[in-house]
């Protein structure tokens, strides 16, 4: 049937199928009135053998103008199966966004509803994160965070009320969620992951999210996702960027060790490296809401794709940022290093990328 969120209509002249991404322009007007016509016999439910005939009687021009109208709606997704839209349904909207990319929307639902994702960090990012994963119907949150809401949190980390103030983080947030989505089976684990045992003691997962800054985590998840086969990303800012990426899958793409994506502290003991190390001691970022926002619902996005395979993530092999200021694209290659220290001996999950 026709894809509901088909639009047709006219701009300069020329005719539009479709609406966003997907918009087509259509100029031979001969084909107007006919494609038009087949477009509106698919409102309801048709077989392709029903289509054939429809246009028989309602397209002039033989068959060679009959197939080009078909492929018109053909191509570019503007037909789905029926049994794909229930506008009851909660994944309904979701399920149409699926369609929209060109996947199986209730392959994708039963995909997101058996992973099991990780989050190492409930603040700003990761309650954001967890939040649009929980009521996309993710099937199983493992939320981990050692810290509890403090009222400067409140200004991003919207799940958090001033009631929950002083209450653990990972436990607030559990209880969010579950009222958004009782079937998301969601752990909370209130504890400090600083080294490889923290690690390991984390059940396995499908994806792991680190929006936590601890100094020097990024590069133990990454060499304990590398040797566990897990794929990872992280989400963050930088000040007034919001960044995330890139998502590593270990044996098929860059991993965080492949190129340097951050500035790095100079080795040793020197003046230098403690002058640097005073000044980077008293950094506080400026968090902001929105910032949180943007790099947590792209970050989500490409979770979200890996997991249910609706299109490939954004963030494979690169880091993105998004300036805030002027929304300059801000990209980091982190393609994979066949020399790479971490890495190189990686093979390809059974999957690869989904
Ligand atoms: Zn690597």
């Amino acid at each position: 049937m026709l894809a509901p969120y088909v639009r047709v209509g006219f701009q300069d002249g020329v005719l539009f199928l479709g609406f966003g991404s997907i918009r087509r322009p259509v100029h031979d007007q001969a084909l107007w009135e006919p494609l038009l016509r087949l477009a509106d016999h698919f409102r309801a439910p048709r077989t392709r053998a029903e289509a054939r005939s429809f246009l028989d009687g309602n397209c002039e021009g033989g068959v060679l103008r009959a197939d080009a109208v078909m492929r018109l709606l053909e191509d570019g997704n503007h037909l789905i199966p029926a049994r794909t839209y229930d506008p009851a349904d909660r994944y309904s909207r979701h399920a149409l966004f699926y369609e929209l990319s060109g996947a199986d929307a209730v392959e994708v639902q039963i995909r997101l509803a058996r992973s099991r994702v990780v989050l190492l960090g409930c603040g700003g990012i990761g309650g954001l994160v967890a939040v649009t994963l929980a009521t996309a119907g993710v099937g199983e949150l493992v939320l981990v965070d050692a810290d509890h809401v403090e009222l400067s949190n409140l200004t991003r980390q919207f799940l958090f009320t001033e009631a929950d103030i002083g209450l653990p983080k990972a436990e607030v947030l559990a209880r969010e969620l579950r009222r958004r989505n009782r079937a998301c089976r969601v752990l909370p684990v209130v504890r400090e992951v600083r080294d490889w045992e923290d690690l390991e003691s984390l059940p396995a997962c499908d994806l792991l999210v680190v929006s936590a800054d601890s100094p020097g985590l990024t590069g133990t998840v990454n060499a304990h996702c590398i040797r566990s086969g897990t794929p990872w990303m992280n989400a963050c800012y930088v000040n007034d960027i919001a960044v995330w990426g890139p998502l590593v899958v270990p044996g098929t793409t860059g991993c965080w060790d492949c190129r340097p994506l951050t500035v790095r502290a100079p080795e040793g003991g020197c003046e230098l490296a403690s002058l640097m190390g005073r000044i980077n001691d008293r950094y506080q970022a400026p968090s902001n809401g929105p910032v949180n926002m943007l790099a947590s619902s792209l970050a989500a996005l490409d979770v979200l794709r890996y997991l249910g395979g609706f299109g490939p993530p954004s963030s494979l092999n690169r880091r993105v940022g998004v300036w805030s200021h002027d929304l300059t694209l801000d990209e980091q290659g982190a393609e994979r290093d066949p020399a790479c220290p971490t890495c190189a001996d990686a093979v390809p999950l059974c999957e690869g990328v989904r």
